[in-house]
C-alpha cells in the first residue's frame, strides 16, 4: 500500500478500491476522493519537496501500475515466447481498449459528442477499463477542467508545467485535489453505466485488463503465460503510453490552424498514436464535435468507429459544428498570421510620422543635389536608388523637383505593385496640402476608407493597388500647380 497521504482523484487505480468496502459515490460535483482526505489537514503537496520527504510526493501505487509493472512484463517477456495468434490479439486488443478511451471515455462521456446505446455503452466501459487509466467518472471530470482551464493552474495535467509531467509527471506526483478546477459531471452521476463501473472499478481493471486477455489466448490456442504478458500486461503499458500522448504530445507538437492562444496542436504523429486524438487544435476549438479529423485524409480511426457503430445503430446523434463556424476559425487564425507576417516588413515611414514640407523647400532641397521625387504628394528621396533604377537614371532626373505623380501612374510608364510598394520604403516627407491629402478626401467621399485599414496591432494594411502613390486618374496637386 502506498504511503497514507490523502490523495487527489484516484489515477490509474485509486486506494479506495484497494478497500474490501465498495466506495461511495460523491453526492457532489467534487473530485473523486479519499474516504480519509481531510481538507483542513495540509496537503503534502503544499510542503516542499526535500531529500526526507521526496517519497511522500510520490503516488507510489500509480508508479507501480504504470511504471512497476510494465517493466516487470518487459523483463517476464524475455522468458515468453510471442506466439504469432497472441501477437494479433495483443494488437486488436490494443485497439479495443484504446478505442474505450478515445471513443468511450472522452468523445462519449467526457464531451457527449454521441450518444450510444446500452451494448455499445457496456462495451466502451468495458474495454476502456482494461486500459487501466482510472474510472470514466474520474477521468471525465479531470479531462473536462482540463479543457475549462487548459494551460492554467488548475489544469490537471497542464503541459505549461512541463512535458515529462503533461505525460506522466502529474500521475506518479500527488496532485492536490483543492488546486484542480472544478467542473460539473452531474449527467455522469446519471449515467448507470458510468456509476456501475466506478463502484466496480478494481474487478472491471483485473478483469479486462489481465484475465480476459489472457483468457483469450489460454482458451483460444493455448497460450497462457503469453496471453497475460502481451495482451496483458505489455499491450496495458502501450496503451497507456499512447494515450497519455494526448495530453503531452498533443500539446507540444504541430500546427494551431484554429487559434494559437492555447498550447494545443494538430500533427499526424500524434494522431497515428492516439488513434486519431492527434487533431487537438480542432478539438480544443470544437470539443463536442464527434471528429477530431475533419478531412477525409487525415487519421481518425474513432470517428470511422463512432460513425460505423452509427451504421449498425449503436451509435446515434453524432455532434458535428457547421463548417462556416469552422471555417470562421481558421480565416480568424491565418488573419493573425498574415497581420504578424505583415508587421515584420518594411512598408515606408507611416505617413502621420512623416514632417510636412512647403513645395518651396521640396523644389530647393532637389535643386541642391538630392534626388527628391513627389508622387501623390509624398516626397521620396531616390537619390541611392537612381543607379538601380531599372527604367534608366534619365527617367528619373526628368522628374526630380517636379510633382512626378502622372509620370510615376502611366503617363511615362506605369509602374508595377512591386514599384509603388518600394517607392514606399523611400518616402521622406509630406507636402503641404499635397495630393496625398487629395486622395484622401476623395477616398472619403466615395466612402472607401482605403489608406486607413488597420490590422489589430494597429498596423495599416496596404492591399496591392491601394498604395498611395497609386494614383488612377492623377489630380493635380495643389502644390505642383
Ligand atoms: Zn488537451
Ligand atoms: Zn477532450
Amino acid at each position: 500500500m502506498p504511503s497514507n497521504q490523502p490523495t487527489a482523484g484516484h489515477l490509474a487505480v485509486d486506494p479506495q478500491y484497494l478497500s474490501s468496502q465498495p466506495s461511495s459515490m460523491a453526492s457532489t460535483n467534487e473530485p473523486n476522493r479519499n474516504k480519509s482526505y481531510d481538507p483542513k489537514k495540509v496537503h503534502i503537496t503544499d510542503t516542499p519537496m526535500t531529500r526526507s520527504n521526496w517519497y511522500k510526493h510520490v503516488n507510489w501505487l500509480n508508479v507501480t501500475f504504470i511504471i512497476g509493472v510494465p517493466l516487470a512484463g518487459c523483463v517476464a517477456a524475455f522468458w515468453t515466447p510471442l506466439q504469432w495468434k497472441t501477437a494479433a490479439w495483443a494488437v486488436l486488443y490494443y485497439f479495443w481498449t484504446g478505442l474505450g478511451i478515445t471513443a468511450g471515455y472522452h468523445r462519449l462521456w467526457a464531451h457527449k459528442s454521441y450518444s450510444a446505446r446500452l451494448p455499445l455503452k457496456i462495451f466502451l466501459a468495458a474495454v476502456g477499463g482494461g486500459a487501466v487509466e482510472g474510472s470514466i467518472r474520474w477521468w471525465s471530470r479531470d479531462h473536462r477542467a482540463h479543457h475549462r482551464y487548459t494551460d492554467t493552474s488548475k489544469d490537471p495535467y497542464s503541459v505549461r508545467k512541463g512535458l515529462m509531467y503533461s505525460h506522466l509527471g502529474w500521475m506518479v506526483m500527488k496532485q492536490n485535489p483543492k488546486r484542480i478546477g472544478r467542473t460539473d459531471i452531474s449527467d455522469l452521476n446519471e449515467d448507470a453505466v458510468v456509476v456501475w463501473q466506478h463502484k466496480n472499478y478494481l474487478k472491471v481493471v483485473i478483469f479486462m485488463g489481465l484475465i480476459f486477455p489472457m483468457m483469450v489466448s489460454g482458451l483460444g490456442w493455448g497460450d497462457w503465460l503469453g496471453g497475460f504478458i502481451y495482451a496483458g500486461i505489455l499491450r496495458i503499458f502501450f496503451v497507456q503510453q499512447a494515450t497519455f500522448c494526448v495530453n503531452s504530445l498533443a500539446h507540444w507538437l504541430g500546427d494551431q490552424p484554429f487559434d494559437d492562444r492555447n498550447s494545443p496542436r494538430d500533427h499526424l504523429i500524434t494522431a497515428l498514436v492516439t488513434l486519431g486524438e492527434g487533431y487537438h487544435n480542432f478539438h480544443h476549438e470544437f470539443p463536442s464535435d464527434y471528429r477530431n479529423a475533419i478531412e477525409w485524409h487525415q487519421y481518425d480511426p474513432t470517428k470511422w468507429s463512432i460513425r460505423m457503430w452509427k451504421s449498425l445503430g449503436l451509435a446515434y446523434d453524432l455532434k458535428q459544428f457547421r463548417s462556416n463556424e469552422i471555417e470562421k476559425g481558421r480565416v480568424q487564425q491565418l488573419q493573425k498570421k498574415l497581420d504578424q507576417k505583415r508587421a515584420k516588413l518594411d512598408w515606408g515611414v507611416p505617413l502621420e510620422q512623416l514632417p510636412v514640407l512647403e513645395w518651396d523647400d521640396y523644389v530647393d532641397q532637389a535643386k541642391n543635389g538630392r534626388a527628391l521625387i513627389a508622387v501623390a504628394g509624398i516626397v521620396h528621396d531616390l537619390t541611392d536608388f537612381i543607379k538601380e533604377h531599372p527604367g534608366g537614371k534619365a527617367l528619373i532626373t526628368s522628374g526630380i523637383g517636379k510633382d512626378a505623380t502622372a509620370m510615376f501612374n502611366g503617363g511615362v510608364y506605369l509602374h508595377s505593385n512591386g514599384a509603388h510598394n518600394l517607392l514606399s520604403t523611400m518616402r521622406v516627407g509630406i507636402i503641404r496640402g499635397g495630393c496625398e491629402v487629395e486622395i484622401w478626401k476623395r477616398a472619403q467621399r466615395e466612402n472607401k476608407d482605403v489608406q486607413y485599414i488597420k490590422d489589430d496591432a494597429g498596423n495599416r494594411i496596404i492591399r496591392a493597388g491601394n498604395q498611395v502613390t497609386k494614383v488612377q486618374q492623377p489630380v493635380v496637386s495643389a502644390g505642383a500647380a
